[in-house]
């Protein structure tokens, strides 16, 4: 470890017999060479919730290109950028390698439109539907894996990140979470996770936006500071070079330059406050994990950028249209139809309600599964 990151390590996991954060809830007997984190690691990639969220929406619900991100896909490149931020910083690797595997695998199908047909399905129950909770129930219910007991026996740091990494929630609201030191900041592992998936996407949707043929190289770089920025400098160096490479370098500068803001500035914060312990990081009114001012108006601007471009055009506002019905539709037809549930969810619906129960049986679907249902289910109303 060089002096840079020596006041910094001891963020991580260094927590005492209270607030061990390799804990888990059922014995695991230990194996040589394998950390409690890069064993979560292992037992996350090996669940079917992950191996599913290849077949997920990142933000493309169409199949138009090979080369659009699913959700796996992103994963893998959140998972690279908190890897090398969380070794700059000194923290835990295998930590947040393992945040970040997990961060998604509450996503139902079709992106963010599923998720949000599936909370107005669930209000009208009472309900509403969060993914960072879908995520945990799991974790810790739905993976079958082991013979002892239900779910993947993940170790309290990482259900806690999955809890954590994106918001704070109250025990009033949530008082299941009560376990989970609510009213405490998490680790500097889960806090970076939230900011390393928005250099991710940031890039990605860029990325892919133009593939699509929605956005294009010229308007982006005219209204996208940040990348405005990396594109000039790219062309200052290679003139001559096609287009296309020159933004697919600038996107890969615009990352970089996002990633170590986003080192220098939780370094900076974590100096500030002195926080050379776990206790401090937690005890800290606000997460330390940040961009700089700049970076942060940077971010903001593209993400508006994004929004008003390519998150609402008219082709995604359909795509989005279609997925709300099929979601809506198929969980009105289970609400009034329960025995046309598989067997193992019919079992559930004494124990988690009936409206729970089929929001979770969406939700466990890829875009696939979830339209070949949909036709199923049409054919069946028909008859
Ligand atoms: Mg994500």
């Amino acid at each position: 470890m060089d002096e840079k990151n020596s006041d910094l390590r001891v963020c991580a996991v260094s927590g005492d017999a209270n607030d061990s954060l390799t804990r888990r809830v059922y014995a695991a007997p230990e194996r040589p060479h394998h950390t409690a984190f890069k064993r979560d690691c292992e037992r996350i990639v090996q669940a079917r919730a992950f191996r599913r969220l290849a077949g997920k929406t990142q933000v493309f619900t169409s199949r138009a290109s090979d080369h659009f991100r699913s959700r796996l896909t992103h994963t893998i490149e959140v998972v690279q950028i908190a890897r090398s931020v969380a070794k700059e910083l000194g923290l835990n690797e295998d930590l947040a390698e393992a945040l970040a595997l997990v961060h998604d695998i509450g996503h139902p199908p079709f992106g963010h439109a599923g998720e949000r047909a599936l909370d107005e399905c669930l209000k009208r129950h009472g309900l509403r539907f969060d993914h960072n909770i879908h995520a945990l129930r799991i974790v810790e219910h739905f993976e079958l894996r082991y013979a002892a007991h239900r779910g993947l026996n993940l170790t309290l740091g990482v259900r806690e990140g999955i809890i954590k990494h994106s918001r704070d929630y109250t025990v009033a609201q949530y008082p299941e979470l009560a376990g989970y030191l609510l009213d405490r900041r998490p680790p500097l592992e889960a806090q970076l996770i939230d900011l390393a998936d928005e250099i991710a996407y940031l890039t990605a949707d860029l990325d892919d936006g133009v593939e699509s043929g929605l956005l294009e190289i010229y308007h982006i770089r005219e209204h996208v500071d940040l990348l405005g920025e990396c594109y000039r400098q790219v062309e200052g160096q290679h003139a001559g070079v096609d287009t296309k490479y020159l933004f697919n370098e600038a996107l890969q500068r615009m990352q970089n330059v996002l990633t170590d803001d986003l080192i220098a500035t939780t370094q900076a914060n974590v100096r500030a406050i002195g926080a050379d312990s776990l206790d401090k990081v937690r005890a800290h009114p606000e997460r330390l994990a940040s961009f700089s001012p700049l970076a942060e108006s940077q971010r903001q601007q593209e993400k508006r950028y994004l929004y008003e471009t390519l998150y609402t055009s008219r082709e995604l506002s359909l795509e989005h249209e279609k997925a709300e019905h099929v979601v809506t539709d198929l969980f009105n037809f289970w609400i009034t139809e329960p025995d046309e549930l598989p067997a193992g969810y019919v079992d559930q619906i004494e124990s988690e309600g009936l409206a729970r129960v089929v929001a979770d049986y969406i939700a466990g679907m890829t875009d696939s599964y979830i339209l070949l249902q949909y036709a199923q289910v049409k054919r069946t109303v028909r008859r």
